[in-house]
């Protein structure tokens, strides 16, 4: 029986979780905050869906544009940020460090 043939490598199949997020176009970006590392990523929001921005606590609205941003050195791992990410008005997030 012939032997040189490897065992079903598929590199074309690897395992790689995406984001809703990542199929959005635009810009991602990594910023450092005074609360740790932070991906920030602009939606358009075209999901159509609403969100409440904790940085003003009013509503973002299907439609608007505005940005999501999760930690990246949670404690409890990367996955954690993500699944704890947030999205903000965009004047909210660049705002945000002034609030303290
Ligand atoms: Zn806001």
């Amino acid at each position: 029986m012939p032997s040189g043939r490897r065992s079903s490598k598929r590199p074309w199949a690897q395992d790689h979780p995406e984001l809703d997020v990542d199929r959005v176009r635009g810009g991602r970006r990594t910023e450092s905050a005074a609360d740790g590392e932070w991906v920030v990523q602009s939606v358009t929001g075209a999901a159509g869906k609403a969100y409440t921005c904790p940085g003003c606590r009013q509503q973002i609205g299907p439609g608007t544009a505005h940005v999501v941003a999760w930690a990246t050195d949670d404690l409890l791992g990367p996955e954690a940020g993500v699944a704890g990410r947030r999205h903000w008005h965009s004047s909210c997030w660049s705002h945000r460090d002034r609030r303290r």
